[in-house]
């Protein structure tokens, strides 16, 4: 894929640091074998649809002025973007933008299959030789994803010639968009595949990415479009469009920044402002619909003692492995944070106290089953299981318990308090005046 490049989303610190590690000791072949036999067949598919294509498929001489126009764009972009990239290193965990799509679809548009393939082996290989660092597996099997890509865009165009070849047709605009949504959708298919057998934690919500990447790749292969275009209509256009595909690539980072910043690096759920920010505006609506919501404030219990007991960095495990339970046992409109220390908030949205109670009880027993696998400082025989985690739970109904955010929050966290009063390991609602009693809802 590639806007942001996915894997990076899933290893982008890691490997940070890497330059070249010998093939024998790729991480690679330490994966299942299915893993291993799906990223070697994409690796090879790629080379040999390539080279049979190149052989089969001549190139005519003006191709070769567009095939150095787009290999000097690629190389020249990556040492511009060299400045977006300083500062993105300054902000660590931000992953890598990739705008070179740019290029490769319009090398689609331009030229023949096996020229195409050198242009993306020349923008992955460049990115990584200046840039990104990628353990070299990972990297070829991105160039590898993206040339297939390229080919099943080209046989979408050679497929509607007769349409995209008369110039100015509507048909031949839904030919080109065609080509551009397909060579995103494998692209993407692809490199998904690969990390969500390659990464445990990776959800496929995760794998997936954010619509907005969606958005920034669909940008980059409008401006493919447009480049090819200009390159056979009015080259001097083609400078204008990379000094928007720059600006492309700023506003990218701009967002993801705005992300970061909304995000809890430990666990990877919403930090306090990021949760209040969007808990406030879903309150709004709510309230503006007269819709039910609810404000769930949890609490471990006990925690300190798997630090004392284990050390931090196990308790982080454990830490990431409640807020992946929590996330998984809601829905995916709900809003779920890490309020702090081992504190976590969730609002839900158009539920009644019932559900309320059902919810809540159900996070509780999931992560009363949770056995996290930790590396502990007290075990020198390998890694601990930690099990039996209990959780202190309040809830507060909005309108029951607060006309305000604020209200409902200080609501479930008395609840809390209370369910802590009462032995812990359950779950309070707001007013509630015995552990176990629904209201009617
Ligand atoms: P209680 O049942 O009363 O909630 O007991 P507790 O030990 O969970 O509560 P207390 O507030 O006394 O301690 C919370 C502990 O959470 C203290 C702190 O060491 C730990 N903690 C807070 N943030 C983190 C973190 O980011 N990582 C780790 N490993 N521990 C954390
Ligand atoms: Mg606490
Ligand atoms: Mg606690």
């Amino acid at each position: 894929m590639s806007g942001v490049t996915k894997q990076e989303r899933s290893d982008s610190d890691k490997t940070r640091s890497v330059r070249f590690v010998p093939p024998h000791a790729w991480s690679l072949w330490r994966r299942p074998r299915g893993v291993v036999i799906y990223i070697l067949a994409v690796d090879s598919a790629a080379a040999v649809i390539t080279i049979a294509l190149s052989a089969w498929l001549p190139v005519k001489p003006k191709q070769w002025l567009y095939f150095l126009i787009l290999t000097a764009c690629c190389v020249l972009y990556t040492e511009i973007s060299r400045g977006i990239e300083k500062f993105r290193e300054a902000a660590r965990g931000v992953p890598h933008v990739d705008v070179n799509s740019v290029w490769m679809f319009a090398a689609v548009l331009l030229l023949p299959p096996g020229l195409t393939a050198i242009v993306v082996v020349t923008c992955y290989g460049y990115l990584w030789l200046r840039i990104s660092r990628h353990v070299v597996h990972r990297q070829v099997f991105s160039t590898a994803a993206t040339i297939l890509a390229t080919h099943v865009a080209y046989a979408v165009l050679a497929l509607g010639t007769p349409f995209y070849k008369t110039p100015g047709s509507l048909s031949g605009f839904v030919v080109v968009v065609t080509a551009g949504l397909l060579y995103l959708a494998v692209n993407t298919l692809l490199i998904t595949v690969a990390i969500i057998s390659t990464t445990h934690e990776a959800g496929i919500r995760d794998a997936l990415g954010a619509p907005g990447d969606y958005a920034l790749e669909a940008s980059t292969i409008a401006l493919g479009i447009m480049l090819a275009w200009s390159l056979l209509a009015w080259p001097a256009v083609a400078t204008l469009i990379v000094g928007i595909t720059f600006a492309l690539h700023r506003g990218s980072l701009t967002r993801q920044l705005r992300e970061q910043a909304r995000t809890d690096s430990k666990t990877g759920l919403l930090n306090l402002g990021g949760w209040t920010e969007s808990a406030r505006s879903e309150f709004e609506r709510a309230r503006r619909y007269g819709q039910p919501m609810a404000v769930l404030m949890l609490d471990l219990d006990h925690f300190k003692r798997i630090n004392d007991r284990h050390g931090h960095l196990a308790g982080d495990d454990v830490l990431r492995a409640v807020a992946t339970t929590i996330r998984t046992e809601v829905r995916a409109y709900d809003i779920v944070g890490r309020f702090g220390g081992e504190e976590f908030v969730v609002l839900l949205n158009d539920v009644t106290w019932l559900q309320v109670h059902e919810i809540a009880e159900r996070i509780r027993r999931q992560i009363a089953a949770l056995a996290v696998a930790v590396s502990s400082r007290s075990s020198r025989s390998g890694p601990v299981v930690i099990r039996d985690l209990s959780t202190s739970i309040g809830a507060a109904l909005y309108p029951d318990h607060g006309s305000t955010l604020e209200e409902l929050l200080h609501a479930a966290d008395r609840a809390v308090y209370e369910a802590k009063a009462a032995g812990r390991d359950q779950v309070r609602l707001a007013g509630q005046s015995s552990a176990g009693v629904v209201p009617a809802s």
